[in-house]
């Protein structure tokens, strides 16, 4: 995937981009648009078309692999909406982010790309690898001395634990304990938006 750039921000309204100086932090309104009053009224379809958009942004997917995901939640049991957010959440990218490894989704695809993980003893190099209940995620011995690694415990600081990962930065190992619940569930963008934008 290509960096994200901030007009992608700015029309999602929300950043996006992973950077500290986000120009959607600047101009929190669309691009193109002359000033924050003079967006047009978007009509169903537009709104969900971004929530769409949105989601698929802030996991870092393409169009496809987004649709082949949304259509393996439909067929789970329970609300695809909270499916849909279980299966974004469980991707082995973003359980490397939620886990504190990496400071942004796009950081943690490459660290994972880059074969910097082993899942239960396996090298795993695929950013949208699910993770179950019970797999540990471990930095790599022959990673374990370059550079993203040296500060780990430093960096893991200011990371926000989720009750579904037990992290131990000492061992840099992460262990999945359950799937994202409650509030966890809560996204910046509405789900129930993207069953409808794909129902219609
Ligand atoms: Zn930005």
């Amino acid at each position: 995937m290509p960096r994200i750039s901030c007009k992608i921000c700015r029309r999602e309204g929300m950043s996006l981009c992973g950077r500290e100086k986000c120009a959607y932090k600047r101009r929190p309104y669309a691009p193109g648009v002359h000033g924050p009053t003079g967006r047009s009224r978007p009509t169903d379809y537009g709104k969900q078309l971004r929530e769409k958009q949105k989601a698929k942004r802030l996991y870092g997917m393409g169009e496809r692999q987004f649709r082949n995901l949304f259509e393996a939640a439909t067929k789970k049991r329970g609300n695809t909406g909270e499916m849909l957010v279980v299966a974004l959440e469980t991707r082995l990218d973003n359980a490397v982010f939620r886990a504190g490894f990496a400071k942004n989704r796009a950081a943690a695809r490459q660290l994972v790309s880059h074969a910097h993980f082993d899942v239960n003893g396996h090298k795993v190099n695929i950013p949208s690898y699910v993770v179950r209940s019970g797999d540990i995620i471990r930095v790599r011995d022959t990673k374990r001395n370059k550079g993203p690694w040296k500060n780990l415990s430093e960096s893991m600081k200011t990371y926000q634990p989720v009750s579904w990962i037990a992290v131990d930065a000492k061992e840099m190992a992460a262990k999945i304990t359950g799937k994202p619940t409650g509030e966890e569930l809560k996204q910046p963008f509405d789900p129930r938006m993207i069953v409808e934008f794909y129902s219609r």
